[in-house]
């Protein structure tokens, strides 16, 4: 049986940066993975910016000075200071080109026409310079970069209306079993909801994939290869979950082989989702997730995700993961690695209770998975571990 480490190396060497390029609106980009350089047509700021609320002056030997205008935000008045002259200026204003510093006007005493400073003057003091965030002609995002908020807000801020994107792959999600009854539907005994494909779509959703299908299949041999075939030719990413395990009516290992699908790892030594899939067919990507609700989730995050951005181009494909001193003593169970349910919080992180791999309650609670390696067994209070950052989806 492989380790983590090997086949997360396997599913990222047999990923491949697929998405086409498109032009999007930068109101439509959120989520999206750039696929050029953008490259900024103007200084940021466009011209000499008052940092504050006060007194442009232009310095001279003496403290007060003479006041003989005034400069609002967004006005395009250059006015000629002489030394020993001041304009009233605000946050944001264009700062005359003959003033050599910006006074805020707490540390300023006005008497009528004229001012009296209350500091010493340093020469461009409260004065952003322009292109002090960026200049023009230079690069103002790296392509491979995954828009947040605050790239929208930057870019915008850069004039900038329209931005060049990889497209997302579309993904069907396939949930397999006899016992999975859609929700809204009464219960019959024995029966339980099929709660995988509404969570992994809305896990697919928050991060901006929207072309996701869920199919059904029963624990049906003929039926199961038909189904992966079909959503195997019409999907970049197929996700089956349940079914890959060692069961008699585990029938997606064996109906992936039978339709040609060739197998890249199966079984990874970790807890939860020891029986994970993966495997390509052309230019699909086939994942075979554990049934567990819970087991699913993890797998999804550690694996899937990562295809995805891969898919996209991301320059960043892992989520990101830091070293967290545990908050409290915790004893391993098993050889395998573990992926554990964890809250970041204060100074730490600390697992969480309902580790089974059937239960996804505490991944609500969750917001970070803690990664112990191969062996691990007592961790003491404070040892540092791998906290991998969930997605807020
Ligand atoms: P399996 O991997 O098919 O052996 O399934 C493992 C466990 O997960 C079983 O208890 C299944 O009933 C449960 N399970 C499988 N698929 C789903 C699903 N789509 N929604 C909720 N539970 C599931
Ligand atoms: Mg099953």
């Amino acid at each position: 049986m492989i380790d983590t480490a090997t086949a997360l190396a396997l599913v990222l060497s047999h990923g491949s940066t697929s998405g086409k390029i498109a032009e999007v609106d930068l109101g439509d980009a959120l989520g999206h993975v750039l696929a050029t350089d953008v490259i900024s047509e103007i200084d940021m700021p466009p011209f000499r910016q008052s940092a504050m609320d006060g007194y442009a002056v232009k310095a001279s030997d003496t403290d007060t000075y003479t006041l003989i205008g005034e400069i609002q935000a967004g006005a395009d008045n250059n006015p000629q200071l002489s030394a020993g002259q001041a304009v009233r200026i605000f946050t944001g204003a264009a700062v005359p080109d003959s003033a050599t510093a910006v006074v805020m006007q707490e540390k300023v005493e006005v008497k009528g026409n004229e001012i009296s400073l209350q500091i010493p003057l340093h020469p461009e003091m409260n004065i952003r310079p322009q292109g002090e965030q960026i200049k023009k002609g230079t690069v103002a995002l790296a392509s491979g970069t995954t828009i947040k908020a605050s790239h929208v807000g930057f870019l915008a801020g850069l004039g900038i209306t329209k931005i060049t994107v990889r497209g997302k792959p579309s993904i069907a999600i396939v949930v397999t079993g006899n016992e999975l009854v859609p929700p809204g539907k009464p219960l019959p005994y024995g029966k339980i909801y099929e709660s995988n494909g509404a969570m992994l779509k809305a896990s697919l959703s928050g991060l901006g994939y929207k072309d996701v299908a869920i199919v059904r299949i029963a624990d049906d041999y003929e039926d199961t290869k038909k189904v992966l075939q079909e959503s195997i030719e019409n999907f970049d990413v197929v996700v089956v979950t349940g079914g890959v395990s060692v069961g008699d009516y585990d029938f997606v290992g064996k109906a992936l082989h039978a339709i040609g699908v060739e197998e890249i790892f199966h079984q990874v030594k970790q807890k939860p989702g020891k029986p994970l899939f993966f495997g390509r067919k052309e230019d699909t990507s086939i994942f075979g997730l554990p049934g567990n609700p819970g087991a699913a989730l993890t797998s999804f995050y550690i694996y899937v995700y990562p295809l995805l951005k891969t898919y996209e181009g991301a320059d960043e494909v892992n989520l990101t993961s830091l070293a967290m001193p545990i908050l409290f003593d915790f004893t391993v169970n098993g050889d395998r690695a573990q992926f554990l349910k964890a809250r970041m919080q204060g100074n730490g992180v600390a697992i969480l209770g309902g580790q089974s791999s059937a239960m996804v309650r505490a991944f609500g609670d969750a917001n970070a998975l803690v990664f112990l390696p191969e062996n691990s067994t007592e961790i003491k209070k404070g040892t540092l571990v791998k906290s991998i950052l969930l997605p807020h989806t």
